[in-house]
């Protein structure tokens, strides 16, 4: 349970979440050579996302979505967007880990994870963990660097 003093960290928490799902970053399509575009959706909530991103020299060079669905599965694919653009595979990869660790009631890695730290309270409720991991795992899928995926 959080204790009285967690009131204002969660409110600002709250107000991150609201902020991205009314104002996501990167929404669209990315086509052309080298695009790659998945199809995901969480059935459990009714969330759905078209990701796609673009590869150049080893690294995320672009990266967005669009989609509908509930706050938590918005705001997350929009911080995502946000955080991983620049980012190499691997850095990808490790961010991902870093997030989902996080959802699974590990560390909140703020260096890491940046405003991604807001979502730590999704921990606490199972069946919207995949709300939160619906964007990362179209994005693992896109990267060609997962097949299976438990939360699909
Ligand atoms: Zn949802």
């Amino acid at each position: 349970m959080p204790e009285a003093g967690d009131d204002a960290l969660e409110d600002l928490y709250r107000e991150v979440i609201l902020d991205h799902y009314k104002n996501p970053r990167h929404q669209g399509r990315i086509a052309g050579a080298g695009a790659v575009g998945v199809d995901l959706q969480n059935p459990t909530c009714g969330d759905e996302i078209h990701l796609s991103l673009r590869m150049e020299g080893g690294r995320i060079a672009d990266l967005a979505f669009e989609g509908r669905g509930c706050s938590i599965s918005m705001a997350s694919a929009s911080m995502m967007a946000e955080a991983l653009r620049g980012k190499t595979l691997d850095e990808a990869v490790g961010v991902s880990a870093a997030f989902k660790g996080m959802l699974a009631g590990g560390p909140a890695a703020e260096d890491s994870l940046g405003d991604l730290v807001a979502l730590a309270g999704v921990a606490q409720f199972p069946v919207r963990v995949k709300c939160a991991t619906l964007a990362w795992n179209a994005m693992m899928r896109a990267l060609g660097g997962q097949t299976h995926d438990a939360d699909a």
